[in-house]
């Protein structure tokens, strides 16, 4: 995805930047930009440390009382489960170990209270910063927001919420705070430099229902007040001063869009059927608990991949069993009745790990189940905890980072010793709870046939496989461009994969990123794939689109796609496709602004 500018020199000023559309919808109207400017903190000496202790204090109860408020604002506007993301904000405010601390600081070096709470913070949010996983950085975001409240109470600066009209928000990072306390205004859309669509502060903002496209890269330089402004949030793309011609099209589109998202949504609990009977399975990805409550709403079949290791970061540590038990009950009982497939920690790689190895290659080092099977404690006490869970209704288990059928056979073997301590205990759990593979690893795809004798279900992701076959480092923009999902060869592994789990007897799901992609939707449904798991705000457009496809002509577009030996050429075939069956969504979805 590339945030170059790129100006239309027919069409005036007008400059397109591209990013990540963050929350549904087109908004129209004019900038305001939400300054924050870096706050600059001097070390200094001070004479007087308990003054310093005093004036620290006032900041942290005006932070506080700040906080409180935004909590109960998002409370009242989207119910007491959201409003809960707040609730991590507060905890670091009253963190009596932390601030300690930092007052005992003070006191020992009287260095003035902003440069000691600085450092001590900077401390905590470098670690995650380093991080390429959306729940790390959005972690690190929190403790950068609870920090910089406290830097600008210890300065005496009000905060900016209240303003007059109906703009849109343009800032550098857009804080879950921000997200509520804003739409207490007529906001009709964010649009940020930097942020991804998992954030908390997206999460509020499709809950809030304002349109939002993040990580811009640079759009606070491209944006002064007052400057007219188009913003999509289905294509995650903004347009600076826009041409009447440019305007016009938005217009008709944000009607069209409009029109077309009440349909989908009013469609959504329909089963994903094909006209000629063929019934898939379509669910939903979740990372954070309060994206539970968009389940129902778009019609999720289930949890195909409930990711277990933002748990870790949004504890500061790894919960012990009873606490994610607890976490996986709230799961199990939003997605009843259908399944949840919980996957191991997929710790390393991209996603810290709390012991924090250095490694020089981590994507090929430490990872996923690696670093489970050798910590068969943490492995045991997650599949107690998945157990008890699944007293309160369906669970599945699904290991991440498989590369042989020995580490499914060890695996196993630590699920059954884990059945037995609960047995001992007289636990209740679900006997019959299934247990599926990631297939992300090539040499796992290659001997899928083997490693589905060990297991219930195989389930495709695409994110690491693209990668691993590919050679291509996920997080590394240098080569972003290389990373291509519709690979023949990718494809190929994909078909492969689908065959030998059917061959075997068992069904194969697709989790990552290429599940969610509607230009893929019509290809892997016949290519025979079984469930798709994506975000939630996709799975309507999904199901749309296989209700409407015969099952046999996708068979045979599979085929001709299958032969193909460019990328291009495949991407070409599947929008011509998209544009003469599903012209609108394509034209919300995938097509460019300017087509
Ligand atoms: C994938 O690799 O496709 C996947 C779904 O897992 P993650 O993105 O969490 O690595
Ligand atoms: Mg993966």
């Amino acid at each position: 995805m590339s945030s170059e500018p790129v100006a239309h020199p027919d069409v005036g000023g007008e400059i397109v930047l591209r990013g990540v559309g963050a929350s549904p919808g087109i908004a129209i109207g004019k900038v305001l930009v939400l300054k924050k400017d870096g706050i600059v903190v001097e070390e200094k000496t001070v004479d007087d440390p308990a003054a310093e202790l005093e004036r620290l204090q006032k900041a942290i109860d005006r932070s506080t009382y700040e906080l409180d408020k935004i909590y109960h604002t998002a409370r009242e506007k989207i119910g007491e489960d959201k409003a809960r993301i707040f609730e991590a904000q507060l905890l670091i405010l009253s963190d009596p170990v932390f601030f300690d601390g930092v007052k005992h600081k003070i006191t020992r070096t009287k260095k003035n209270a902003e440069y000691v709470v600085s450092t001590e913070f900077s401390k905590q949010v470098e670690q995650l910063r380093r991080s390429d996983n959306e729940v790390f950085k959005q972690r690190a975001m929190e403790i950068e927001d609870s920090r910089n409240r406290i830097l600008r109470n210890l300065a005496e600066a009000k905060l900016r919420s209240r303003f007059e009209g109906t703009p849109i928000v343009v800032t550098t990072e857009l804080t879950p705070a921000d997200a509520v306390l804003l739409s207490r205004n007529a906001v009709l859309g964010y649009v940020s430099d930097f942020g991804g669509a998992r954030s908390h502060a997206s999460i509020l903002s499709r809950s809030l229902g304002i349109p939002a496209v993040v990580g811009l890269k640079e759009a606070t330089k491209h944006v002064k007040d007052g400057d007219e402004l188009i913003l999509d949030g289905y294509r995650g793309v903004i347009v600076i001063n826009p041409s009447e011609g440019t305007l016009r099209r938005f217009t008709d589109r944000k009607k069209w869009c409009e029109q077309l998202d009440t349909e989908l949504m009013s469609e959504a609990a329909e089963p994903a059927l094909t006209t000629d009977g063929r019934r898939v399975s379509i669910e939903a990805n979740i990372e954070l608990l309060e994206e539970l409550p968009l389940l129902k709403p778009h019609g999720a079949d289930g949890i195909g991949l409930f990711r277990t290791e933002p748990l870790i970061i949004d504890s500061d540590s790894i919960p012990d069993e009873m606490e994610q038990a607890e976490i996986f009950r709230q799961a199990v009982e939003a997605a009843s009745p259908n399944a949840v497939v919980f996957r191991t920690f997929d710790i390393g790689g991209d996603k810290l790990f709390v012991e924090d190895h250095a490694e020089p290659n981590p994507f090929l080092g430490w990872r996923g189940i690696r670093m489970m099977l050798d910590r068969p404690e943490l492995l045991k006490d997650q599949f107690r905890a998945i157990l008890r869970a699944s007293a309160f209704g369906k669970c599945k288990i699904m290991y991440p980072m498989v590369a042989t059928d020995e580490e499914v056979i060890r695996a196993n073997e630590l699920l059954a010793e884990a059945k037995k301590s609960l047995d001992a205990e007289g636990v209740k759990y679900d006997g019959k709870l299934e247990v599926g593979v990631m297939i992300e690893i090539p040499s796992a795809a290659l001997m899928s046939k083997e490693i589905s004798k060990h297991v219930a279900f195989l389930s495709i992701g695409t994110n690491d496989l693209t990668q691993y076959l590919l050679a291509v480092d996920r997080t590394n923009e240098l080569v972003a461009n290389m990373f291509e999902e519709f690979h023949p060869a990718v494809l190929r592994t994909i078909k492969f994969t689908i065959d030998s789990g059917h061959d075997a007897g068992i069904k194969v799901a697709m989790c990552g990123e290429m599940a969610g992609n509607p230009l893929a939707t019509v290809m892997l449904l016949g290519m025979g794939l079984d469930e798709f798991s994506a975000v939630s705000s996709m799975l309507p457009v999904l199901k749309k689109i296989i209700r409407s496809t015969n099952y046999k002509s996708a068979r045979k577009l599979a085929r001709q796609l299958l032969k193909m030996d460019s990328a291009d050429e495949i991407k070409k075939a599947l929008a011509d496709h998209l544009k003469a069956h599903f012209e609108r969504i394509y034209f919300t979805t995938i097509s460019d602004t300017d087509s």
